[in-house]
């Protein structure tokens, strides 16, 4: 097979790497990206798209359960009603099969060569490819590594059999009857929260004092309130210590050191990420490491002059609009651009229910980072657009400095808040202070509104509460 030699080679086509390509191409620099398995990566194959559309599933199902269990105030009762799990996860798959024809029809598009294998270091610059055909070898100018994360493994408790991962949990043939999630980070709630809602008895078995901890306790409550009313069961500082020798429970170690049981069909394992950079000759060439991922500037540079990485295998926030962000500007650097990267404005959201929004800093942040503060606080109880929605719970939070009004974070839970993680990162992204989205004409009736309202809280004259 000949050798390829090209301006640009991607490694890795997740949302970073893919995002990459295309930009490149669009730039007119000679492209050529190489995935192990399909176009997309985690995002698009086993991670944002596939869980949202099964929690979608989820909760039209449970829509139409709570309008059958009782005759509700919006008048509507439904009688007998179930649900085809495989039809289901067919549909989910018919999602991702057309986004994953798309991203590969946008890389044609943008004169982005694909080779399809897995990428392998012979040197910082050259990489061989074992391809169906042959090996290929290709040498590149600059290469950017988007090689990704994968799910972390407890040792005690290896994937296989009933231990799954979120991949395998996206992928059921079943709903399962007695699920056991560990870990309570957003991954393994958002799959709870849906598999509660499918009918599954589930439990969370969370080792530290809380879930979610990367939120704090006034945005999480309403999540942890929800997670009861659905009968989900959420142990808090117990150990996942392992399976029973007949693979039917999990193995635990209570708060108080006991050991005991949780009777489980499926034992979902979600406690993180490790990005991917071992098994693939990263290791032989000499780039600098931060811990597990590889150390980069704010170019996306490695140590390796024309070696960049991007996305997961950089670190936290392990997000796809990151990673997104990353692979477009160092795209344009490549291009010859002058591009560097400030991440003040990545919402962080988490598809529970309610979902949660998070830009910038926390109040607790704001103040650690010196700051003196004015927060603003407004419940979506008092919001029109939320009655009418039966989404009366939650808030929309705005953390400005006190001494200039510079909005420093905007957090929110509540019924679908996500759309509303746009605004606040516009407001984070162009330096707004309160007076600006005071100033701002929301629409009425919508739940931005509660932007409004909390930013004229913080001032000192919110008009509904
Ligand atoms: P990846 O998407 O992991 O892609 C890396 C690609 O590189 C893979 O396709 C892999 O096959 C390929 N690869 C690896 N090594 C090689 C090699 N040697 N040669 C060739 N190819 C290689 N993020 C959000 O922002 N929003 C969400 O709602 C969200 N939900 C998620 C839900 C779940 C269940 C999971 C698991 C993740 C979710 N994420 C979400 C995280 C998101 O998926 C990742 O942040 C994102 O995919 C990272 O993109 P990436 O390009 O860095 O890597």
């Amino acid at each position: 097979m000949k050798d390829i030699s090209c301006k640009l080679l991607v490694i890795g086509a997740g949302p970073g790497g893919y995002v990459c390509a295309i930009r490149a191409g669009q730039l007119n620099v000679d492209t050529v990206i190489v995935e192990a398995a399909k176009v997309g990566g985690t995002c698009l194959l086993v991670g944002c798209i596939p869980s949202k559309a099964l929690i979608h599933a989820a909760d039209e199902f449970a829509k139409v359960a709570h309008f059958a269990a009782k005759q509700t105030p919006l008048g509507i009762s439904v009688g007998d009603h179930s649900i085809d799990f495989t039809k289901t996860i067919a549909w989910k798959d018919g999602i991702v099969s057309r986004l994953n024809n798309g991203v590969a029809g946008l890389l044609k598009k943008a004169n982005v060569k694909i080779v399809t294998g897995k990428a392998k270091f012979r040197d910082g610059k050259t990489v061989e490819v074992e391809t169906l055909t042959g090996q290929q070898i290709i040498r590149a100018e600059n290469v950017v590594i988007a090689t990704g994360s994968a799910p972390v493994e407890i040792p005690s408790l290896p994937f296989g059999g009933n231990v799954i991962s979120s991949s395998e949990a996206l992928a059921l043939q079943q709903v399962p009857e007695k699920l056991v999630v560990v870990g309570g980070g957003y991954i393994g709630l958002e799959l709870g929260t849906a598999y509660a809602k499918l009918g599954s008895k589930v439990t969370v078995v969370e080792a530290l004092p809380k879930i979610l901890p990367q939120y704090d306790a006034e945005l999480t409550r309403p999540v942890s309130r929800h997670l009861s009313e659905l009968g989900v069961m959420v142990l808090t500082g117990v150990k996942a210590k392992g399976m029973s020798a007949k693979g039917d429970a999990l193995l635990i170690e209570t708060a108080d050191g006991k050991a005991d049981k949780i009777a489980a069909d499926k034992v979902l394992v979600t406690v993180g990420r490790k990005p991917v950079t071992t098994g693939w000759g990263l290791e032989e060439i000499d780039i600098d490491m931060d811990g597990r991922f590889v150390r980069i500037d704010d170019k996306c540079r490695t140590s390796m002059r024309g070696v960049y990485a991007i996305g997961d295998v950089t670190g936290e926030p392990m997000l796809a609009h990151r990673a997104m962000a990353q692979g477009e500007m160092v795209a344009e650097i490549i291009a010859g651009e002058n591009r560097s990267w400030d991440k003040r404005a990545i919402a962080a959201v988490c598809f529970t229910d309610p979902e949660i929004v998070s830009v910038g800093l926390s109040p607790d942040e704001a103040k650690e980072a010196g700051h003196e503060v004015k927060i603003g606080l407004f419940p979506f109880a008092a919001n029109g657009r939320a009655m009418t929605q039966e989404g009366e719970e939650g808030f929309v939070r705005v953390v400005a400095a006190a001494r200039n009004h510079l909005i420093l974070g905007i957090q929110a839970v509540g019924q679908g808040v996500s759309e509303l993680s746009a605004s606040f990162a516009l407001a984070l992204e162009m330096g707004a202070r309160l007076e600006d989205i005071a100033g701002t004409i929301h629409a009425h009736p919508t739940q931005s509104e509660g932007f409004h309202e909390a930013s004229l809280k913080a001032l000192g004259h919110a008009l509904h509460i």
